[in-house]
């Protein structure tokens, strides 16, 4: 990839990202790659300068007003601040400020974690406040603001007009109270305490903002020169002299080695302080030296913010419990001894799979080092072995899964152990969605949504159970109703004569897709045989590999899916496959392009009887394609077919052709 590409990848993905984390309050990456994105493209831009974007994110705040907000237009830029991650970078910001004014006056306070607002109060009145947005134009958060009661409604200056910045943040303890609601309720979490702020502040209904208990620090009066001020610091203290709560703990320094040890010191102190921070911010202090400096298109040269590495903290591994996902997957994690670590107490860590911990030989008793880089889960970055207990034994993952005690199985591929229990309550929803999708049983009406509700209610606790529902408690489910229930059951009635490969696919046995169950269907004819077969028979099927083969005898040979089979067979189910009509050759060497949404059969469907009539099917349109079979909202496709004069034909036509 070239530089062009680079910057244009790194530009549409960080524009992407920003919206993401200021217009959505939801962000999709940690803090950090954002941070090392932006710093790559920062970097690309210096050494490519011709083919910097004029959107680019380095030149210009994101940041939209949401609909429902009046924009608020600034007085004064709310700009953002130029990052550095190194003490020598903070030496290097200190001899520039030296070089450009001759002296050096900072101040160093803490870098809240939290969204900017601006307060305007008129002869001492709070009239209006608002959010940063790109930091031209904001939105009018006023009547939230209100709810915050640490700012004050009315102030005693003798000032006509004061225009105060300053940083709304959700405190340490109310987040982690919020979001222990949130799980309990089993609503999103928020992912830290900035987006929880944000997310809070920016609700259209008050009364809800109000609940969350925000608080606010303030750091800039920004009309701090008109007003005849002549030192930032100056501007602070008339501040807290008037009632506002102004950032702590910040310091006022005539040298940088009096702020490098500030912020050293305040790094250490991070993980205890009631707030979240994510940094230290230096600031020239004198005004006529700010204006003197001025700013780029997006941050002030008078200032840098300095950013922490994520905290790490030492702590006793207690325990490792296994925990079972959707999708069967076994997951370890560290019970630990709690540990403050940037501001919530951390008594839990993932530790991903067996291979991560066999490489950091984690062992039960360990002294690990924990980390939290803003995310929810933290994570252990390594052990002391200095201080490792000395009987402690390396760590198994357990043989039976821990949920429904079916065997653990491997999966090479994602180097993952997997439950094998096709009734494991662990991946209960999602077996039920894809025994009743489209490929599968094709049971109409029964889609995620309905399959949750009626796990939810103990209607089903396996796939059989389908079988077996009563129409009144359907009907008793929310947005049901009698009609719904009675369509719902006539829906799984109908899938009781299903052949026997959409029965096979449906099972979700692993490795075993659509097409595996074709051919298992077509060379066993019944599920019987099938039960019948050793490994080596059903390996002896064409295209059926060895991983395969032993895949489904493990799965057939399961207490459960015995217990599954048994119950279908008595529910009704067919287990055989219909012989297969002569094979045509009406397609003969044809090759076919299938696109956009078919009516009358699934794709997997009309591939199938493409191939039984000598056909091939392809993935995309080229000059060698004989048709494109073309359903509704049909997309690039059916173009590239129209431009190379490929013939397309209607699902009607496509019957026409077959009859
Ligand atoms: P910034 O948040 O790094 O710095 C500017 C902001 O710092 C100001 O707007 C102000 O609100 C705040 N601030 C807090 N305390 C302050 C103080 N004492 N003095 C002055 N300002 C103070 O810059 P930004 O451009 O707003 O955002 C960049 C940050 O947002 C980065 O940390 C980045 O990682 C994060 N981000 C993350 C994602 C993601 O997807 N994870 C996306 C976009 C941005």
């Amino acid at each position: 990839m070239d530089n062009r590409q680079r910057i244009n990848e790194l530009t549409d993905r960080l524009i992407y990202l920003a919206k993401k984390y200021y217009n959505d309050d939801a962000p999709e990456v940690e803090d950090f790659e954002y941070d090392a994105m932006m710093q790559e493209l920062k970097a690309l831009e210096r050494e490519n300068p011709e083919l910097a974007r004029n959107d680019s994110p380095t030149r210009r705040i994101i940041g939209a007003v949401l609909e429902g907000f009046e924009p608020v237009t600034h007085e004064f830029p709310m700009e953002s601040l130029q990052d550095v991650f190194s003490i020598d970078e903070i030496r290097e910001f200190d001899e520039r400020i030296r070089r450009d004014t001759g002296r050096s006056f900072y101040t160093a306070e803490p870098k809240i974690d939290g969204l900017s607002v601006c307060l305007e109060y008129e002869n001492g009145v709070f009239v209006r406040g608002a959010t940063r947005g790109d930091g031209r134009v904001g939105e009018n958060v006023t009547e939230n603001l209100k709810t915050i009661f640490d700012i004050p409604m009315k102030v005693d200056t003798e000032y006509e007009r004061l225009i105060i910045r300053g940083e709304v943040y959700m405190p340490q303890e109310v987040f982690e109270k919020l979001n222990a609601e949130r799980e309990r309720d089993g609503q999103p979490l928020f992912a830290n305490p900035r987006n929880a702020a944000a997310g809070s502040l920016r609700q259209l209904d008050s009364a809800v903002c109000a609940r969350r208990r925000l608080s606010i620090f303030c750091f800039n009066l920004q009309n701090a020169a008109e007003l005849g001020f002549r030192s930032h610091s100056e501007s602070l203290k008339y501040l807290k002299s008037i009632g506002c709560k102004v950032i702590e703990p910040y310091i006022s320094a005539d040298n940088i080695e009096a702020v490098v040890e500030y912020i050293n010191a305040l790094g250490e102190r991070r993980g205890e302080l009631s707030f979240g921070i994510d940094g230290a911010v230096v600031k020239a202090d004198m005004l006529d030296d700010r204006t003197e400096l001025g700013s780029t298109a997006k941050a002030p040269k008078w200032a840098v913010a300095y950013k922490y590495p994520p905290e790490e903290r030492p702590t006793k591994l207690l325990d490792i419990v296994v925990k079972v996902g959707r999708t069967g997957v076994l997951t370890p994690n560290a019970v630990l001894e709690p540990v403050r670590l940037s501001g919530t107490t951390v008594s839990r860590a993932t530790l991903h799979n067996r291979d991560f911990i066999r490489q950091k030989d984690i062992r039960v008793g360990d002294i690990v080092r924990v980390r939290k880089a803003g995310e929810i889960i933290p994570e252990i970055v390594a052990v002391d072995f200095s201080k490792r207990p000395p009987d402690a034994q390396p760590w198994q993952m357990p043989a039976v899964c821990p949920v429904c005690g079916a065997p653990v199985r491997e999966d090479p591929e994602e180097a993952a152990l997997r439950c094998t229990g096709a009734e494991c309550p662990a991946q209960l929803s999602r077996n039920m969605i894809h025994f009743a999708s489209r490929d599968a049983m094709d049971i109409e009406g029964l889609g995620p949504a309905l399959v949750e509700a009626m796990t939810a209610k103990g209607l089903i606790r396996s796939p059989a159970d389908l079988y077996y529902l009563h129409a009144e408690d359907v009907a008793e489910l929310d947005k049901m109703g009698e009609k719904s229930a009675g369509n719902l059951l006539a829906a799984i009635e109908k899938s009781k004569s299903r052949p026997l490969s959409r029965l096979l696919c449906a099972f979700g046995i692993r490795h075993v897709g659509q097409r595996t169950a074709q051919i298992l269907a077509k060379a066993f004819g019944t599920l019987d045989a099938l039960l019948a077969a050793a490994v080596e028979e059903i390996a002896a099927v064409e295209n059926i590999g060895e991983i395969t083969a032993v895949s489904i005898r493990e799965w057939l040979d399961d207490p459960q899916a015995r217990h599954i089979i048994r119950r279908l067979r008595e529910a009704g189910v067919n287990t055989e496959e219909p012989r297969e009509e002569a094979r045509g050759d009406i397609f003969a060497g044809k090759k076919f392009v299938l696109t956009g949404t078919l009516e009358r059969y699934t794709r997997a469907e009309a591939g199938a009887l493409i191939e039984k009539n000598g056909g091939t099917v392809s993935g995309s349109v080229s000059g060698k394609t004989d048709y494109v079979l073309a359903g509704s909202e049909a997309g690039s496709k059916l173009q590239k077919a129209e431009q190379l004069g490929v013939r397309i034909i209607s699902e009607e036509e496509f019957e026409e052709m077959l009859a």
